[in-house]
Formats: C-alpha cells, sequence, structure tokens
C-alpha cells in the first residue's frame, strides 16, 4: 500500500451452502482468517468437487463441525477428516452414534449443548434441537460483531432455539415439507408421522412462524434449506416462506440438493468505514445476543 498506509478492512462472514437436503448437506463458513464446515453429508469427493466449483479452498478449513449423526450429515466426515487433518466437533451423543459411518477421526472434539466454543476467530454456539437423533445441535457462528444461524433438522422451533437465533444477519432454516404434499406423497403412513412430528421436520408454514417471531432489521439473507425433493418445492417453500418477510429487505435463496448456493457474504463497519455490502445499517452495538439456554 501507498505510503505504508493500510486501510482496515471491515470485518466480514461468509457463508455457502455446498448441499442441503435428506440426500446430504454441508454448509461452509469463513471469516477473513477461519473457515470450517457444519455437517459433511456428502463423499469427501463431492464435497471437494462442491468448494472447487465455489472457489473455497480446502487449505483454509480449521475444523468440521457436526449437528447429529443422519447419513445426510456425516456421510464424508470421516474421510473429509482424515485427509484433510481435521478436528470434528461434535456432541458426545454424535460422535459416539456417529462412530459407525465415520471411522477414526483425525481428531474428536467433545462439544456440550449451550457451551460456545472458539475456533480461530469464529465463535460457535451449539444448542438443543427437536430432532430424533442422539444429542443433535443446531449453531450459531459469530465473528466481527456478524453472525450467522443454522438450524436445520428439527420437528418444532422451541423457545430456545428462537432465543438463540435472535440477532443473526443470516440465517440458514429448515422448510422441509409442504403439508399437504406430505399427506399426499409416497411415504409410507410411519415416515409420514416422523417427518411431521415433534422430532421430525419444519414444515413451510413452521419455517414462516419462526422466521415471523425473530426476523429484525439488521438480518440480511434468509437461506431455506433441507427442502424435501418428494414433499416439497423450492417454489412452495419460497412462496410460504417469503410472508414472514413482506416488510423486510432481507434476500431470500432456496438452497438445494443437486448444486452449491451462491455465497452470501456479510460485512459490518463499526463507526464510518465504507463497507460495499448488505448490512450497511448494521449497528453491532444494538445486537441483542442470547446466550442463556
Ligand atoms: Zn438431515
Ligand atoms: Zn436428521
Amino acid at each position: 500500500m501507498k505510503d505504508g498506509f493500510a486501510l482496515p478492512s471491515c470485518p466480514s462472514l461468509s457463508l455457502t451452502v455446498l448441499a442441503s437436503g435428506s440426500r446430504g448437506n454441508c454448509i461452509y463458513i469463513e471469516s477473513e482468517e477461519t473457515a470450517i464446515l457444519v455437517d459433511a453429508g456428502f463423499s469427501c469427493k463431492e464435497l471437494l468437487r462442491r468448494m472447487d466449483m465455489k472457489g473455497l479452498l480446502p487449505e483454509k478449513l480449521s475444523a468440521l463441525v457436526l449437528s447429529h449423526e443422519h447419513s445426510d450429515h456425516v456421510t464424508g466426515a470421516g474421510v473429509l477428516s482424515r485427509k484433510l487433518h481435521l478436528p470434528v466437533y461434535g456432541t458426545s451423543g454424535t460422535l459416539d452414534a456417529a462412530k459407525n459411518k465415520t471411522g477414526v477421526l483425525h481428531r474428536r472434539k467433545d462439544i456440550t449443548c449451550g457451551v460456545p466454543f472458539a475456533v480461530g476467530d469464529l465463535l460457535i454456539h451449539p444448542f438443543s434441537i427437536s430432532h430424533d437423533a442422539s444429542d443433535p445441535a443446531g449453531f450459531t457462528v459469530s465473528s466481527g460483531g456478524l453472525k450467522i444461524g443454522i438450524a436445520t433438522d428439527l420437528g418444532i422451533a422451541t423457545t430456545l432455539v428462537k432465543n438463540h437465533l435472535k440477532g443473526c444477519h443470516a440465517l440458514v432454516l429448515e422448510a422441509n415439507h409442504c403439508p399437504v404434499m406430505l399427506e399426499n406423497g409416497p411415504y409410507p403412513w410411519s415416515l409420514k408421522q416422523r417427518v411431521k412430528g415433534r422430532t421430525g421436520h419444519l414444515s413451510n408454514g413452521d419455517a414462516r412462524d419462526l422466521l415471523g417471531e425473530i426476523i429484525h432489521p439488521a438480518l440480511s439473507s434468509v437461506v431455506i434449506a433441507h427442502i424435501s425433493e418428494k414433499n416439497n418445492t423450492p417454489e412452495k417453500a419460497g412462496a410460504v416462506v417469503a410472508e414472514a418477510l413482506k416488510n423486510s429487505r432481507a434476500k431470500l435463496v432456496t438452497a438445494c440438493q443437486q448444486r452449491p448456493a451462491d455465497p452470501i457474504r456479510l460485512t459490518s463497519s463499526k463507526d464510518s468505514w465504507p463497507c460495499s455490502d448488505n448490512t450497511e445499517n448494521f449497528q453491532p452495538d444494538k445486537l441483542h445476543y442470547s446466550f442463556a439456554d
């Protein structure tokens, strides 16, 4: 930089949903310094191919964080961990239950819902979600005054979930099924009960109602995720969830199974540094963080 003077950059936090749905889930999150993956529900080869498609560097990854042990979240976790020498964070229930799918991990890091942990400059806060797995978790990831919330496999949105997701600048929210399509769809009765039960998945209407309760002016992006390919369509999910965004400037994105979504980049400026971003009016001091479980 000329005259030895360097402008400080705005803190930034980026999010790329590499895949989402019942055949595989993976979310890439990065700050300037640190990158993590949340879930690895495809083969290692496919995950690396999708990262490459979006220009994301495997060398930058510092950790893999698992939400729960279902195959669509852990299929590539073991190979990825060993190949890239990544520590794998998950609740003891998740890591124990995933063992037969992941094999030996490069390094196992047990976490507890309600207790935040740091990976580089990312503060990750796991919270309990209602899902038919062994101690499953949703997450918020914060850095530089910016916060991303992830809640993709949950039967009901509890008060705890809503409290954690408040104050997020970007959300990845499940809108799994359209109740009418589920009712008339091909699933056997028992599976229909599981999907719509308290430990199953959120419907489009559930996602809209959850969003309606946590929406705030600095929310800039909402990614609707884990959309069922048999019991929903991206159009139906988008139309219903958009009802909660009528008076909001937040952008709605639908994540799908077949290809990675475009990256979402959040930046913030505490004072007068110009940021050409979608959170330009963001005031870090006015954020409400709820860490109470
Ligand atoms: Zn899932
Ligand atoms: Zn699941």
